[in-house]
């Protein structure tokens, strides 16, 4: 089949193709045309930026200048100111100079003077010149001796003041205020008071006066003082302070029976000042010694009197108690099985009215080291056996005895005076020249060394125990006498609270609160010489009824702390003694006066 081609329809057909593509341009167009504008758009944006931008630099250009301009005048200021800095030092060191100028003139004046003074000296006649000498040196003489007399008057007035206390039965008084200690440093309840717990507040102002003062929040300060035979300050040594109380170790010696009782709160220094700061050591070396307290510096003194005594002339038995729960124990004592421990012991009343501990342990001491010994034996012991007597030793009484037996050299020589006469008798007849009045001890009872003291009542007469004695070595026996030292450490004399403590706790609190108010209206009944004086309200007054109410020479020994935090405790402690000094007993009796009124 023919093929034919219509050239017209070809070209309208390419016209049609040519149309389509020219429409497809022109969208085209009308894409860039679109996509133009928006990228002019953009390019505006920028263009807008980037003008505000460089405004802003060129802001920040024309503020430039100021800045400079403030930190030049501060360097301006700075620079006048160094200049001033030097002006002044310039006008120091001219000072300085001056100084030092006129430093040189005055010791160059002075030096001219002391020349002109040596000329003018030696210019003086050498006889004056020795008169003035002598003059000089007779006035430091003179002035020696008056300090040495005045020590002297000082120290006969202590004496006299001692011997005035002792005619009068007053009880001695010594304080000691122990140094301020860590445990003083605690927060006081009585918090945004302005008022520090390790504040001192008691102070030893003289060697017999105490100044407190008593500071209370918003309050003026109130001062107390207080007099006591000797106070001891903080600084005070346990030398020194045994020193004021080792005339009463020579005491004991002469025939008088003598009690040194150390009263205070806990923690007051009542144990450093009777046994030392740690009595459970061993001393080794001088710097221990001297660390040593009242006991184991008594027990050296005694020996070392007795060491000057006619052999054999004296002996020393110690026994230790403790007063715990309104109790007595010996702690000496051993159980049925030979056990050491602590055994309840009574406190008797004797006819002659003493007070006596029935089978009190004595053990027999050869010196000083013995007696340190066995109470460190029964300190220990306590500390290890909680349940046999307690722990704390600042819960019970600790009373420590030494007593000592004394043969009168004067007895002796009349014994060997009566040997010799019931020989010389003997051979010249066999009649018995012997008095029927004549007495001895009964040598074969070992009785309680308490139960040969003599006591006031009995002093003046045989004691009840003694019989006619058969021989004059008997009546050796019969003129020893017997004297005790007793050596307590109270228990802690604070007022314990009774919050927080239950069962046995709490009648410990009791028996101690107890005992130390019996021992408070002890001295209370005695100051005012009431005829009824209540020793029997407690164990502890009644087993030291000789020594607070009796004839012995009684030294309380107030121990006391010397900060704010203790202040209660401390003034309580401080009226204690001062009740103690209003007692007057009996004059202190001798026991040797036996043999002369015998
Ligand atoms: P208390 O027996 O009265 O409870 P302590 O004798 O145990 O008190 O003393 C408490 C603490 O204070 C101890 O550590 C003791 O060594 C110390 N102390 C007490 N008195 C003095 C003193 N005078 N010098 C130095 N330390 C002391
Ligand atoms: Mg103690």
């Amino acid at each position: 089949m023919p093929l034919f081609i219509n050239r017209d329809q070809i070209f309208a057909h390419q016209v049609h193709l040519l149309e389509h593509k020219l429409r497809s341009k022109e969208e085209r167009i009308l894409e860039l045309e679109t996509e133009n504008a928006i990228l002019h758009l953009r390019l505006a944006e920028c263009l807008g930026k980037l003008r505000r931008d460089r405004e802003e630099d060129t802001k920040a250009v024309n503020n430039h200048p100021l800045k400079t301009k403030i930190i030049q005048s501060s360097l301006i200021k700075l620079h006048s100111q160094v200049q001033a800095m030097k002006q002044d030092l310039s006008e120091v060191v001219a000072v300085y100079v001056n100084f030092v100028s006129e430093l040189e003139d005055k010791s160059k004046q002075l030096l001219e003077k002391v020349e002109k003074a040596s000329s003018c000296l030696s210019g003086y006649p050498a006889d004056e010149l020795q008169k003035l000498q002598a003059q000089i040196a007779a006035l430091e003489c003179s002035l020696v001796e008056e300090r040495e007399r005045c020590r002297s008057e000082r120290q006969k007035r202590k004496e006299l003041h001692n011997t005035l206390v002792e005619l009068r039965g007053n009880i001695r008084v010594h304080c000691r205020v122990r140094p301020v200690l860590p445990l003083d440093h605690v927060q006081l309840p009585t918090c945004g008071s302005g008022l520090v717990s390790s504040e001192e507040v008691v102070h030893a102002v003289s060697d017999d006066t105490v100044m407190v003062d008593c500071l209370k929040a918003g309050m003026p300060v109130q001062q107390k003082m207080f007099e006591y035979e000797r106070v001891h300050g903080p600084e005070d040594s346990q030398d020194i302070v045994f020193e004021e109380v080792k005339s009463l170790v020579t005491s004991l010696l002469d025939g008088y029976n003598v009690c040194i009782m150390a009263y205070g709160q806990t923690g007051s220094g009542k144990t450093h000042t009777m046994l030392g700061c740690q009595p459970l050591e061993e001393p080794s070396g001088m710097q221990q010694e001297a660390q040593q307290g009242i006991v184991p510096k008594a027990a050296a003194e005694l020996f070392r009197l007795i060491s000057e005594k006619p052999a054999d002339s004296h002996t020393v038995e110690v026994s230790v108690m403790e007063v715990y729960n309104n109790e007595v124990y010996d702690l000496l004592a051993r159980d049925e099985k030979g056990n050491a421990g602590g055994q309840r012991r009574d406190v008797i009343t004797t006819a002659s009215g003493a007070s006596q501990v029935t089978s009190l342990t004595y053990e027999p001491v050869h010196d000083a080291s013995e007696v340190m010994q066995i109470i460190r034996r029964v300190l220990k012991l306590r500390a290890h056996c909680p349940t046999l007597v307690h722990m704390d030793s600042s819960r019970s009484h600790l009373v420590v005895n030494l007593t000592v037996s004394s043969k009168s050299p004067n007895a002796m020589a009349l014994a060997r005076r009566l040997q010799r006469a019931k020989r010389d008798m003997q051979s010249s007849s066999h009649k018995e020249w012997w008095s029927p009045r004549c007495r001895r001890a009964n040598p074969s009872a070992r009785c309680s060394p308490e139960e040969l003291l003599p006591s006031p009542a009995s002093s003046l007469g045989p004691s009840p125990s003694l019989s006619p004695c058969p021989s004059p070595r008997a009546s050796i026996s019969e003129t020893t006498f017997r004297t005790k030292l007793q050596l307590v450490d109270l228990a802690g004399s604070e007022c314990v609270g009774m919050t927080g403590v239950s069962g046995a706790g709490l009648w410990e609190v009791s028996c101690i609160n107890r005992s130390l108010s019996a021992l408070s209206d002890v001295l209370g009944a005695l100051a005012e010489q009431r005829p009824h004086v209540p020793y029997r309200n407690s164990k502890l007054t009644h087993l030291l009824q000789d020594a607070i109410g009796g004839d012995s020479k009684l030294l309380v020994m107030l121990c006391v702390s010397p900060t704010q935090r203790f202040l209660a405790e401390s003034l309580q402690s401080l009226a204690f003694g001062a009740r103690a000094r209003q007692v007057q007993r009996q004059r202190p009796h001798r026991r040797s006066n036996v043999l002369k009124v015998k």
